[in-house]
């Protein structure tokens, strides 16, 4: 698959698809990391003297009033304090006034087209991969460079339509994703031992049926562990309870008995205890420090290490201790450490381990995706 720095960019209008998705209120850039995640490749486009054209999606276009607090305006301005330099903004997504910007650019001069998902409100054009949408935004420029990993699960017109009409290639950030998920889960060093948590299982039903016969242990934590539980025959109070997943969860119990690895103690609203002693109004709401040792000893001997899913309701102080103690036992640990999920992601940030770990995935459903073993769309198309 070729890269941006397969192409000879000079001189030619470089189309970059970023990911600048960031949360803004009131017109305030909350936080800037996918900004900053994008940065690599847009100042190698300018260091190359290409004419660079940035294209994102922000947020999600369903009635005209959502135009205004989604616009990109307030990111053109981030940007151009992080470049140093001037990002032209044009705030439309086609048309003369866009064309005519796009035609006076220099080389390594920057323009950052207004949110692709305008487009949506005239027949979910961008977000449906309209053929003719796609044409036109390629009919922009010369070379396509995608580098949006975010979105690479999705098939829009900003992404797949573009690379369908247009020379292409992948960013540095799409790459750097690829080259530390692909091998952890396709081709790991054992023991590979995989992580689970998050709320519910059928969120990572894919997940689990494509890693349970890769991994040798799976660990499972968070809400979804108390259907597992449920399952196996125990009494989980008022826990959460994924009624449609007891049959899988009972299947996967049977066929893996010594791989699928569940909480022998839990942090409940009311007391830490055993899980046979969860009464009815209790919920259960971290994993408790036996089942943190527990999980230690598969850690421990482990090469590679995915994780996905916080094993607690971390939010709560109350109920962090098991995903921090999870992140202290993977510190000390010489192994392949690959973390993804948007909130795993941040309860790691949060709790300041995010120098341990060999890379953690900036994409969350884009991420989850490719641990299902699927292919993104976004990715395949430049194949
Ligand atoms: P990710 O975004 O990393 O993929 P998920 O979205 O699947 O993770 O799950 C994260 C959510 O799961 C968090 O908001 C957390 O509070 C919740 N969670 C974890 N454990 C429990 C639990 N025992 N009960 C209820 N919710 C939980
Ligand atoms: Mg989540």
């Amino acid at each position: 698959m070729k890269t941006i720095k397969d192409f000879d960019l000079n001189d030619k209008k470089v189309i970059i698809r970023v990911d600048f998705n960031v949360p803004i209120k009131d017109g305030i850039i909350k936080d800037d990391t996918r900004i900053i995640e994008s940065l690599k490749t847009i100042k190698y486009a300018i260091n190359n003297n290409a004419k660079v054209i940035l294209m994102s999606h922000l947020g999600r276009i369903k009635e005209e009033a959502d135009k205004e607090k989604n616009t990109l305006l307030p990111v053109s301005i981030r940007l151009s304090e992080l470049l140093k330099k001037t990002v032209k903004f044009v705030n439309k997504t086609r048309g003369e006034e866009l064309e005519k910007a796009i035609e006076s650019l220099k080389p390594s001069d920057v323009l950052l087209m207004e949110n692709t998902r305008f487009e949506d409100l005239d027949g979910k054009k961008e977000s449906g991969n309209d053929s003719e949408l796609g044409k036109y935004w390629a009919s922009l420029g010369d070379i396509y460079i995608n580098d949006a990993f975010g979105t690479a699960h999705r098939a829009h017109a900003s992404n797949v339509g573009i690379a369908s009409n247009l020379e292409s290639g992948i960013g540095f950030l799409i790459e750097k994703e690829l080259n530390n998920l692909l091998p952890a889960v396709n081709n790991p060093e054992h023991p590979f031992t995989v992580i689970l948590g998050g709320a519910k299982v059928s969120d990572k039903i894919g997940v689990i049926e494509n890693l349970v016969n890769k991994a040798d242990y799976i660990l499972i934590g968070g809400g979804m562990a108390f259907t597992f539980l449920k399952a196996s025959g125990v009494e989980i109070g008022s826990s959460l309870l994924d009624e449609d997943s007891i049959d899988f969860c009972k299947k996967m119990l049977k066929e893996n008995k010594d791989k699928l690895i569940l909480p022998i103690d839990v942090v409940t609203d009311l007391k830490e205890c055993f899980i046979t002693d969860i009464t009815n109004e209790e919920k259960g709401l971290d994993i408790g420090p036996k089942t943190v040792k527990l999980f230690k000893q598969y850690l421990d001997v482990s090469k590679t290490v995915i994780w996905n899913g916080p094993v607690g309701m971390f939010e709560d102080e109350k109920y962090s201790g098991g995903t921090k103690g999870i992140c202290e036992i993977l510190r000390n640990i010489k192994a392949i450490k690959i973390a993804g999920g948007g909130d795993t992601a941040s309860a790691i940030k949060q709790f300041g381990y995010d120098k341990i770990f060999t890379h953690i995935s900036t994409g969350g459903g884009a991420s989850l995706e490719l641990l299902e073993g699927k292919v993104l769309p976004g990715i395949e198309v430049i194949k």
